[in-house]
C-alpha cells in the first residue's frame, strides 16, 4: 500500500516557502493536519481578533491545499497536552486506508510548544513513526547564534552585526511551493470544516474589524510588494509618525505565518537579485526591524524565563510596583487624560493593532508613570493584539520597563506629551481616535488642560502628574 506524509501546520498557514511542506512533498504524497486547541488560546491570552484571523486564513489554506490535491484534516482538542494522544491515534486510524510514513512540521519556539512536540515525538517513536521538525520561523536556527564565548547575544547591536555578516555570506533562500500531487480521497470521517469563533461559543469579531485584516497568502504577498515598492525607501523618515502609512502592517501575517521571514528578505533584496546589498537607509532600517523580531525570538529560545513571567534582568524582579486597579482600567480603556496614550489604547481596542511608536509610549506610560507592573500591560496587549507574539510582545514590554535585554535605561523615560508633539505634530492621529478632542487645534490637542484647567471637555483630566511620576519611577529603580 502507498504511504503518506502528514504535514502538521501550526503558526505557518501558507503553502509557499514552507520548509516542512516542501520537504514532506519530496518523498511521498502529503495529507495536511491542523489541531485546534481552544482552551490553550485562553491560557495564552490570545486575542479573539487574532484567533479569528487564524481561522479565516485556515480556510484560505484549505482551499489552496485542495488545488494541490492535499486534503486537510482539522482536529479539535481542548489543550496542547491532549495533542500527542490525538495525533498518535489519528496515525493509527489512518493506517488502514492511508498509512503515515512520518509527520513533518516547522519548529515552534515557546517552552510549552517544545514540550508538546517532545511528548509527541516520544509517543510516535513507539509506533515506529517520527516527528521531523524544520527551522522555519527565523532566519538563523534558534540555538545556533553564538558570540565568541559561545554565549547567546544579549545586545541587539552585536546580534545585528552577526546577522549582517551571515547575510552577506548568503541570504536564506525561499522553498518553492509543492506541485499538485496525485488525488487523495480520505474516508468521509476525516472531512472537516473550518470552525469560527461562534462554533466554540465565543463572541464573533465584528465584520468591520475583519475587513481591516483580509486573509490569503496572495493578499499578504501583495501587501509586502506594495510596501517594498512604495514605502520602504522612506521608511526611516516615516515610520515614527502614527498618522502616516509609513510601516508595512505585516506583523499579523508574519505571526500567523501567512508570510515567511525569508519572503520578506527576498523582497528587501529583490533589487540586488537576492544579494546582500543595502541601497538606502529606508531598506536598511526595515531590515533592522525584521532583525529585532529575529533577536527576540532567539532571546525567547535561549532565555525561556522571559516567557514565564520573569524579567530578563534578575535584579529588577525586586521593583515594588503600584497596585492601582483604577489606573490600570483607565489605561486599558484609553481614559488616562493623556491624549496620545488614549489614542493608542483606543486604536488597539478598535483595530487589534497599534503603531510601534505608540506601543512604546503607552507601555512606558503604564510601567513608568503609573508604575504598574509591565506584566499586566503585556497581558492586555496579548489579549487585544491581532499580531500578539510572545517573543516580540515580551521583548517590547521588557524594553519599555527597563527590565529586559538591551532595554532602555531606567532614567530615560519618554514624556508622552513631548512624544506626541514630535510624532503627531498636527494631532491628526489623536483626532482620529479621540473624537471628543477633534475640535482642538494642533497647539492644544496634546495637552488640552495645560493652559486652561477649567476647559469644559467630555475628556478626563490627566490621572497622573507626568513630572512627579517620572521622578517616582526613577527612585523606584534607584532603590535596586
Ligand atoms: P514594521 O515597522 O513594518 O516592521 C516590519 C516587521 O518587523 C513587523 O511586522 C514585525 O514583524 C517586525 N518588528 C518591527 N519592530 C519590531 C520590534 N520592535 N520587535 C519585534 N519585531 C519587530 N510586534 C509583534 O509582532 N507582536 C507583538 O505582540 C508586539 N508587541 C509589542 C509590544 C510593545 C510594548 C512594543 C513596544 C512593540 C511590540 N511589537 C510587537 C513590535 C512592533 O510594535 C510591531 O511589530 C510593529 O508595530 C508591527 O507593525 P508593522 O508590521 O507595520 O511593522
Amino acid at each position: 500500500m502507498r504511504s503518506y506524509n502528514l504535514v502538521w501546520f501550526r503558526q505557518d498557514l501558507r503553502i509557499s516557502d514552507h520548509s516542512a511542506l516542501w520537504h514532506a512533498s519530496q518523498n511521498a504524497p502529503c495529507i495536511g493536519l491542523v489541531v485546534l486547541s481552544p482552551q490553550q488560546h485562553l491560557l495564552h491570552d490570545d486575542a479573539s481578533i487574532k484567533i479569528d484571523f487564524y481561522l479565516r486564513q485556515l480556510q484560505a489554506l484549505k482551499n489552496q491545499l485542495a488545488q494541490l490535491n492535499i486534503p486537510l484534516i482539522i482536529q479539535t482538542v481542548p489543550l496542547w497536552s491532549d495533542i500527542p494522544t490525538a495525533v498518535s491515534q489519528l496515525c493509527t486510524q489512518l493506517s488502514t486506508s492511508h498509512p503515515i510514513q512520518n509527520i513533518y512540521a516547522n519548529i515552534e519556539l515557546g517552552v510549552n510548544e517544545l514540550k508538546r512536540d517532545l511528548q509527541l515525538q516520544q509517543t510516535l517513536n513507539k509506533q515506529g513513526l517520527d516527528l521531523i521538525l524544520y527551522h522555519d520561523r527565523t532566519l538563523f536556527p534558534v540555538g545556533s547564534v553564538r558570540n565568541q564565548s559561545m554565549k547567546p547575544y544579549q545586545i541587539f547591536s552585536a546580534f545585528k552585526k552577526y546577522a549582517y555578516q551571515q547575510l552577506s555570506l548568503a541570504i536564506p533562500r525561499c522553498f518553492p511551493s509543492p506541485k499538485p500531487q496525485i488525488a487523495i480521497k480520505l474516508p468521509s470521517e476525516y472531512e472537516s470544516t473550518v470552525p469560527n469563533l461562534e462554533t466554540w461559543g465565543w463572541a464573533a469579531v465584528p465584520q468591520k474589524q475583519q475587513n481591516l485584516w483580509a486573509v490569503t497568502e496572495q493578499h499578504a504577498q501583495q501587501l509586502l510588494d506594495d510596501f517594498v515598492h512604495q514605502h520602504m525607501q522612506d521608511y526611516q523618515q516615516q515610520r515614527d509618525f502614527p498618522a502616516r502609512s509609513g510601516t508595512s502592517r505585516l506583523s499579523a501575517y508574519l505571526n500567523c505565518g501567512v508570510l515567511s521571514i525569508r519572503q520578506c528578505l527576498a523582497a528587501v533584496f529583490a533589487s540586488s537579485q537576492g544579494h546582500f546589498h543595502l541601497e538606502n537607509i529606508g531598506q536598511q532600517t526595515w531590515l533592522d526591524e525584521l532583525l529585532w523580531r529575529e533577536f527576540y525570538q532567539h532571546i525567547l529560545f535561549d532565555y525561556p524565563k522571559v516567557s514565564q513571567h520573569q524579567p530578563f534582568k534578575d535584579q529588577t524582579a525586586k521593583i515594588v510596583w503600584c497596585n492601582d486597579p483604577a489606573g490600570l482600567a483607565a489605561w486599558q480603556q484609553g481614559q488616562t487624560g493623556i491624549p496620545i496614550v488614549d489614542a493608542g489604547m483606543r486604536q488597539l481596542l478598535h483595530t487589534g493593532w497599534m503603531h510601534n511608536r505608540v506601543r512604546m509610549i503607552t507601555a512606558m506610560f503604564l510601567c513608568k508613570n503609573l508604575l504598574i507592573d509591565w506584566r499586566l500591560g503585556e497581558q492586555w496587549f496579548m489579549q487585544h493584539l491581532i499580531d500578539g507574539d510572545l517573543a516580540a510582545n515580551n521583548g517590547g514590554w521588557q524594553w519599555c520597563a527597563s527590565t529586559g535585554t538591551d532595554a532602555v535605561p531606567y532614567f530615560r523615560i519618554f514624556n508622552p506629551v513631548s512624544q506626541s508633539q514630535k510624532f503627531d505634530p498636527q494631532g491628526d492621529y489623536i483626532r482620529s481616535w479621540l473624537p471628543e478632542l477633534a475640535h482642538l487645534d494642533a497647539k492644544h490637542i496634546h495637552e488640552p488642560y495645560a493652559k486652561n484647567p477649567n476647559l469644559k471637555l467630555n475628556y478626563p483630566q490627566p490621572i497622573v502628574d507626568l513630572k512627579q511620576s517620572r521622578l517616582r519611577a526613577i527612585e523606584a529603580f534607584k532603590q535596586l
